[in-house]
């Protein structure tokens, strides 16, 4: 089994015109049951002036009214704590799942015992997508609990037939104990906090050649997939990282990286997804960046139906070298729709932001973006903090670091260096803009 190249051969390769013979067919039948089970997708789709029956083709799905995040937070609150979209009946549901709350009120999700299995299964699946193999020590260093990404890391582990430490995003000490016995071999948890455990490792004297781990994939946010970063997490832990993605509404794990490092697979068999252009909300044309849009077609508990994600990508149907035939979004979440700034005119993502400090290895791995007013003239103030790993480079570092910005984001925001360590560390998402204008 160990040398076996796909998890699920048959439906990893399966060729594009088959698999979406199996999308269109898993779509019917979920909109049927959407259309039956839920007041809340009935009204949807008679607003619309549709019937499930009108959608005959893949295409024909750009007729179905989007699902946003507000409107999922409205409707719970209206019909708490569920809303009306709960398609499965009660006596089905396993677990309970809330998002964040990072963007306002959690929104619930429930995962039926059918969904579970799902779950389980595409991860494994993305888990062997980037080298996990049975017998593997897995530190799973993502959140447990409510948490999406922690649960599902864990039943994979026991499909896959891998030793498990069921860490949890905490306490980085032990982390590097257990990196150095038992000695794990894939570490998973946010970008962030895999550079903060290789700055921790080389702050105790460890080199990564002294630790057996040899994979690491890692998400719950952007990161994995900027070259810098990666490259960092690569060297400072001495091994091949990988991107992944999920969120709490669609799901966990849901795309992952193969070893080809050309971008994230996502399980076509599962979902539908959609690259919508976020102000004509029209599809987008092959290659180009816009809001990921995502349709369930197998979950039984709470479907989504084109579900606004607000994270932007690009989608590749093409064949993979690896190949699978699962298309891919390459380079991951490019950024978050409402996270764009718009400063002088230009726009730009902290992703963006990211590529450029990284890129300077008298820095630090933390930065921030901080948005002010400037009181003389009450226009926005944009301001880079950044970290120098020593003091006096930085009237060398200065200049290039603002052309280099200047290049990326097509504006040149403030700089302010400050001294290692002054930003604040985590063991979870990273949170990169800090707005303090007057008026927002
Ligand atoms: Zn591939």
């Amino acid at each position: 089994m160990k040398a076996r190249k796909y998890f699920d051969p048959e439906i990893e390769t399966m060729a594009r015109e088959r698999l979406e013979t199996l999308q269109l067919r898993r779509l019917k039948h979920q909109l049927r049951r959407c259309y039956r089970g839920s007041e809340f997708y009935r009204q949807k789709f008679e607003a619309a002036g549709l019937r499930p029956d009108d959608i005959r083709s893949l295409d024909d799905v750009i007729h179905l009214p989007f699902v946003t995040k507000d409107e999922l937070r409205e409707e719970q609150q209206a019909y708490p704590p569920f809303g009306r979209y709960t398609v499965a009946p009660p006596e089905t549901w396993a677990e309970l799942h809330p998002s964040t709350g990072t963007t306002g009120v959690p929104v619930n999700t429930i995962w039926s015992h059918e969904d579970v299995k799902h779950i389980s299964n595409w991860t494994a699946r993305t888990m062997w997508n980037f080298g996990v193999r049975p017998g593997d020590v897995v530190q799973n260093a993502f959140s447990y609990g409510l948490w999406i990404a922690g649960m599902s890391t864990h039943y994979a582990t026991k499909e896959l037939g891998c030793f498990v430490i069921p860490i949890g995003a905490a306490m980085t000490e032990r982390q590097i104990d257990y990196l150095l016995n038992p000695g794990s071999t894939v570490l998973l948890c946010t970008p962030s906090y895999a550079l903060h455990i290789a700055e921790r490792l080389k702050q105790r004297g460890i080199s990564p050649e002294d630790i057996p781990l040899r994979i690491g994939c890692f998400g719950g946010e952007g990161g994995a997939e900027v070259p810098a970063t990666r490259e960092k997490i690569e060297k400072g832990l001495g091994i091949e990282a990988f991107d992944y993605y999920g969120l709490s509404e669609i799901g966990p794990t849901i795309g992952s990286e193969c070893p080809q490092k050309a971008g994230i697979h996502w399980v076509e068999d599962h979902l539908l997804i959609e690259i919508i252009h976020p102000e004509t909300k029209k599809p987008c044309s092959p290659g180009e960046m816009g809001v990921l849009v995502m349709t369930h077609l197998t979950k039984e508990a709470l479907p989504m139906i084109r579900y606004w994600t607000n994270d932007l990508a690009k989608l590749d149907k093409r064949k993979c070298n690896c190949g699978r035939t699962h298309a891919r979004s390459l380079g991951g979440i490019l950024g978050r729709a409402d996270d764009m700034i718009i400063y002088k005119g230009a726009k730009f993502y902290p992703v963006q932001v990211e590529k450029v400090v990284r890129s300077f290895p008298e820095l630090s791995d933390e930065f921030c973006i901080e948005l002010t007013t400037d009181p003389e003239s009450s226009t926005d103030v944009c301001t880079i903090i950044v970290e120098c790993l020593k003091g006096e480079d930085i009237p060398k570092i200065t200049p290039p670091l603002k052309h280099g910005l200047k290049e990326e984001c097509l504006v040149t925001p403030e700089l302010k260096c400050v001294s290692f360590g002054t930003l604040e560390r985590t063991t979870f998402k990273a949170k990169r803009i800090i707005d303090k204008r007057e008026r927002k």
